[in-house]
């Protein structure tokens, strides 16, 4: 066990303040690294604040890592000391059942995600607001030297989020929606515009515009204009919904053309009322979890290639309590990064 400085929260209510948690040390299939930088996601404050149902405290967030390897076990083959790497939302899995053997390792029973829950270790599980972690190798990924560190961090789950339900869906040419110009949002534009689709934003203002534009998206549309849904109705094949709070589903689905498709990925806090009927003819409604650990490596390399980038903003430990309202007023442009070196003496 080694004592590490993190910033969490003790209760849904308190601001996020330092810690020192225990990392265990390296089993011979884990990889321990030094923290460089780690993504604010808005599933970090909906947890922190208890939206999905009780946390446990206290409790450290933070599911999009980047940073050094420090120390490796004597099994451990992927990487070693000093490469560059990254972790998203799981640190293990059973690697044994029907999911982990089709790479869905996101579905897994035993699935262990990076925050808030019981490890194999028998420990609560505790993120990237932190200065090291120890994770199973196969959950850590490698960073192509062209992406730094701290841009990378949040591909990690906004990056694959978005990468996969529209590589599952997406053709050259289709006409793409991407809903919620946020964190997963910008990126997703990226994507999707990589992809060769032809990509709209729907935001809920026209504040985001010029950077949508900049994103790849082709049109921006914006839902508080009077006739933007009579507007879009029946337009596209497909849409990927990242609201993070309640929106009027049925007017998205109305916007698909007739066995469009619309994937959700964001996850309000409180249900949200469909009309069902809106997805006949023969719409799709569908959800989707992350990615799995092989599409999260070709995520990496996909953004690589093809230069999508998030565009962040560096805060220190002090200024994440600010930044979670920030992000929860939708002011964040478009990801804040913590970077690890504030959250104490290394
Ligand atoms: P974010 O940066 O806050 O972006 C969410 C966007 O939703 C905002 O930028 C805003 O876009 C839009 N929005 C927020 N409140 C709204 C409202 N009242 N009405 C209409 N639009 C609203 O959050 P994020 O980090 O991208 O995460 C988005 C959601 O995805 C969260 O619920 C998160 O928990 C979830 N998530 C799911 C997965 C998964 O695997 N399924 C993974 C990561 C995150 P505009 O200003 O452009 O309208
Ligand atoms: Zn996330």
């Amino acid at each position: 066990m080694s004592l590490v400085h993190a910033y969490g929260f003790v209760s849904p209510t308190s601001p996020c303040r330092p810690l020192e948690i225990d990392r265990r040390e390296p089993g011979p299939k884990d990889v321990l690294f030094d923290i460089s930088y780690c993504g604010v996601c808005h599933s970090d404050i909906h947890t922190a604040r208890s939206e999905w149902g009780p946390s446990t405290y206290p409790l450290v967030v933070g599911h999009e890592i980047t940073g050094l390897v420090r120390q490796v076990g004597s099994e451990v083959t992927k990487v070693k000391p000093g490469d560059r790497v990254g972790v998203g939302c799981m640190v293990d899995s059973c690697g044994e059942c029907d999911y982990c053997r089709q790479g869905l390792e996101q579905f897994c029973d035993k699935g262990v995600f990076t925050y808030n829950q019981i490890g194999y270790d028998g420990n609560l599980t505790q993120g990237g607001y932190s200065q090291a972690i120890t994770v199973q190798e196969r959950f850590v990924f490698r960073i192509p030297e062209v992406i730094p560190l701290d841009e990378c961090a949040p591909l990690l789950c906004a990056g694959i989020t978005t990468y996969s339900p529209l590589k599952r869906w997406v053709q050259p040419g289709m006409k793409v929606a991407v809903v919620g110009l946020g964190g997963l949002g910008h990126v997703g534009t990226q994507i999707a515009a990589a992809m060769g689709a032809e990509v709209s934003v729907i935001s809920h203002t026209r504040s985001k515009e010029a950077d949508g534009l900049a994103f790849g998206a082709q049109h921006y549309y914006a839902t508080t204009e009077k006739g933007t849904f009579e507007h879009l109705a029946g337009r596209f094949d497909m849409i990927l919904s990242t609201v993070s709070s309640t929106a009027d589903y049925t007017n998205y689905i109305n916007s698909l053309n007739k066995t469009g498709v619309i994937v959700n990925v964001g996850m309000p806090a409180t249900p949200v009322e469909v009309y069902v009927r809106a997805l006949s003819p023969r719409r799709t409604l569908q959800g989707s979890l992350i990615g799995g650990c092989a599409e999260t490596q070709e995520m990496l390399d996909f953004c690589a290639e093809h230069k999508v980038r998030p565009r962040i903003e560096k805060i220190s430990g002090d200024q994440i309590t600010e930044a979670f309202d920030s992000v929860v007023g939708s002011k964040v442009r478009y990801r804040y990064v913590i970077d690890a070196d504030t959250l104490g003496e290394r």
